[in-house]
């Protein structure tokens, strides 16, 4: 196989998905004008074997599809409409080119459900882990969400309950499916698909992304860990978060603990901040059900000694650790 081979191969397995714009042959993308009144957004993430994904709990077209999934969140936080991406692939020399297809297809898939294309990309060889660098992009129709923007008086929200993305992955770890991955998933209970499906496939949080613009005040995608976002919104907005119903944010459905919910991470779904009286819309991307965003707490002046509270029901309050998964921290 030649690089050419597989850029061709690749080029088809979009193609045939619906989630092309060629050619891939040249040697730069071009990209579609911006709309009258939009802004577009750009957005890079990476995936790394044995970091973000391992072969012995998935199959590759599952870890492929999941890539672009967290790739497509962030745009959703950001309120965009995805247009395109363009990605790098550096393929160990263990790899079989069955392999890379495997999670080029998984990939191809996602990119036609959400209606992204790619639009270029590069692919070579690594004595390392196969890694996957992915830069996405799309259009805000009107101002961008931000981190920034969250004011005291505002609601806090969460879109759709999370934690299950934890939870699945505690299963798949604990039970390695690998090679049996296809059938491991057929006998799941209704709980535990729920959770692996979290994991898996979450889906990224679009439509209600771009619902928001205009009306929420800050937003941002909870990637990893619903608290250590929430804090990273109160920082950037300068204000302290009161939640006062943090049981709220469980996703029950999948199995998930109070934990979970809070420093498990992974989960895609938003958390945002709203002013007074506006109330929520119902998020399109969820599963039935568990569409409706969940109000976990209000916007603060900023106060001493922390940023993240919690508001126990006789009024009285603790601070709360920014759980969740740090990638430098030591
Ligand atoms: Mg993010």
């Amino acid at each position: 196989m030649t690089e050419q081979d597989l850029i061709a191969r690749i080029g088809a397995l979009f193609q045939e998905a619906g989630a092309f714009v060629g050619p891939l042959d040249d040697d730069a993308a071009i990209l579609p004008p911006v709309p009258a009144g939009a802004v577009r957004v750009l957005s890079t993430d990476a995936v790394v074997e044995g970091v973000d994904f391992r072969r012995d709990l998935y199959p590759f077209s599952v870890a492929g599809g999941r890539a672009l999934r967290q790739a497509l969140s962030d745009l959703a936080a950001m309120g965009a409409v995805p247009v395109g991406f363009v990605w790098s692939l550096q393929v160990p020399k263990s790899w079989e080119r069955a392999d890379v297809e495997a999670f080029c297809r998984g990939a191809a898939v996602v990119a036609a459900e959400h209606g992204v294309a790619l639009a270029g990309g590069d692919v070579g060889k690594t004595s390392g882990p196969f890694a996957a660098s992915m830069t996405v992009w799309g259009d805000v129709f009107g101002a961008p969400l931000s981190r920034r923007g969250a004011q005291p008086g505002d609601s806090v929200w969460v879109s759709r309950p999370v934690g299950g993305s934890a939870c699945g992955l505690r299963l798949l770890l604990r039970e390695t499916p690998g090679a049996d991955f296809v059938h491991w998933r057929g006998g799941l209970g209704v709980s535990e698909a729920a959770a692996v499906r979290a994991h898996l496939e979450p889906v990224p949080a679009l439509a209600l992304g771009q619902q928001l613009v205009g009306v929420a005040t800050a937003a941002l995608d909870v990637s990893d860990g619903l608290l250590l976002d929430l804090d990273r919104l109160a920082l950037a907005s300068g204000v302290s978060v009161v939640l006062d119903q943090l049981e709220a944010a469980v996703d029950e459905e999948a199995g998930a603990t109070l934990a979970d919910a809070l420093g498990g991470g992974e989960d895609f779904a938003l958390a945002f901040t709203l002013p007074a009286g506006v109330s929520p819309f119902t998020d399109p991307d969820a599963a039935p059900g568990a569409g409706r965003p969940r109000r976990l707490g209000r916007v603060e002046a900023p106060a001493s000694g922390g940023r993240l509270w919690q508001e126990h029901n006789d009024g009285q309050r603790t601070a709360l650790l920014p759980l969740g998964h740090d990638h430098f921290a030591p």
